[in-house]
């Protein structure tokens, strides 16, 4: 039970891709991974690591064949459906203060009001100067909430589809009150007087920051028999954990180099500069090639082609009371360890990669002979619905690739559940695929 419960201060103190990869560090470096700035050369043992732009992180163990002959990655990502605060928030309505707010991935949105939210993330003033932020996880301190229509007056609001149900726009976060009743004094002037004496940020600095709004409150051990885990940000902190934990307790000696990527942007399509459709990958292998004094353009293609990948990300798992959404014969369940999805995507696997079967055939008996549990899975029925991973973003280098990870009831929630046995089995495999 160790791992779980580490699991879940992981979860408590990585609300954001920063927040995950601060942590991830402080982890790393009691494990004896240093920065690659921090070294000379590499040689076989050596345990090193690359951040970019602190969103994302390579952590590396050198292993004793040539770089050329492939690495073996697991990759996760660290960013999480949410809302993010526009550039410029605060506004006042007929009394109430707002934090106007722009949603990030696939939500539901009803599902984000009337419940305890937090505000998490990094400000940058203009002298350079950086503010950190994390306000509302404290039972003292300040809270947020989104409102909603009371049933009472609901009846035009029920009429409505789910996805029309709450307007993106109006998703905004109740943020004080004029209690002056003069909007000069009072309303938003006042909130921002707060801000200001509080954190240290003028209105005007909200553009050069990134806050993000989460689910308020600390993961928690779900069932009478403790056998899941109910947090915010499983998607994919379950998969990142235990692939950052099975890393740190590799051992030196490997015959592979072994790596966790841990990423960001893939719940928006794996875009920008430290998401997986960028030069990220490539340029944070060519930094280690040159360091272990194997760089050429051609080693690395070599290195990338030659590559094993675990796209390590989440997936369904089976719903009992929604049960024929699924092909229960092809559909993962809790519990019954890591699940791997030969290809994802959608109508017809679109936007999929396909996962070699040689390659698939390699893991069973990597992880038969680690006594490892798991479970094979698609999504869902066919045309149900699905999405895509970052799986095909590493394929496009060659590499083998297939899509392994822990099943999640209610996914994209506020508050999504897993269980423990396949976090554990997770690690395990994890661990296992490193000595492939
Ligand atoms: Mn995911
Ligand atoms: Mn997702």
């Amino acid at each position: 039970m160790d791992l779980i419960n580490t699991y879940k201060t992981f979860l408590d103190r990585g609300k954001t891709e920063r927040e995950c990869v601060s942590v991830s560090l402080e982890l790393a470096e009691k494990a004896g991974f240093r920065d690659i700035s921090k070294y000379d050369s590499l040689k076989t043992g050596d345990k090193v690591y690359i951040v970019n732009k602190d969103k994302s992180l390579a952590l590396f163990i050198i292993g004793r064949k040539s770089l050329q002959d492939g690495i073996n990655f697991v990759t996760a990502h660290i960013d999480s459906p949410r809302l993010d605060l526009k550039m410029k928030p605060v506004y006042e309505k007929d009394g109430i203060v707002y934090l106007n707010t722009h949603y990030y991935g696939g939500i539901k949105k009803y599902q984000w009001v009337t419940m305890p939210l937090a505000l998490h993330g990094v400000v940058f003033r203009k002298d350079g100067s950086r503010a950190d932020i994390c306000i509302g996880e404290d039972e003292e301190g300040p809270s947020f909430c989104i409102s909603d229509i009371l049933p009472h007056m609901a009846q035009d609001q029920m009429k409505k589809g789910a996805s029309e149900f709450i307007d993106g726009e109006n998703l905004d976060i109740v943020a004080g009150l004029n209690l002056k009743g003069d909007e000069k004094e009072g309303g938003k002037n006042e909130i921002l007087r707060i801000i200001e004496k509080e954190y240290k940020i003028k209105e005007e600095d909200f553009i050069s920051a990134e806050i993000e709004v989460v689910p308020a409150g600390k993961s928690r051990s779900l069932g009478f028999d403790s056998s899941m885990v109910m947090a915010y940000g499983q998607d994919d902190r379950v998969c990142a954990y235990t692939a950052l934990q099975a890393l740190l307790d590799s051992s030196c000696d490997l015959e592979t180099t072994a790596c966790t990527l841990l990423v960001d942007k893939e719940e928006i399509g794996s875009v920008g500069a430290t998401g997986m459709d960028s030069e990220m990958l490539p340029n944070m292998v060519s930094e280690i090639m040159d360091k272990a004094g194997e760089y050429s353009s051609l080693a690395l293609r070599r290195c990338l082609r030659n590559s094993h990948m675990l796209s390590s990300d989440v997936t369904a798992a089976f719903d009992p009371l929604n049960g024929d959404l699924y092909d229960k014969m092809n559909a993962s369940f809790m519990s019954k360890g890591v699940s791997f999805e030969k290809y994802t995507g959608s109508r017809g696997k679109s936007g999929s990669s396909d996962a070699c079967p040689e390659f698939i055939a390699k893991l069973r008996k990597t992880l038969d002979d680690a006594g490892v549990v798991y479970q094979m899975n698609e999504m869902s029925k066919v045309d149900v619905g699905g999405g895509g991973t970052i799986a095909k973003f590493a394929a496009f280098y060659g590499m083998d690739v297939i899509d392994c990870g822990v099943c999640v009831l209610s996914m994209h929630s506020p508050w999504e559940i897993t269980a423990a046995k396949d976090i554990e089995s997770a690690y395990s495999a994890y661990k296992a695929f490193f000595t492939i």
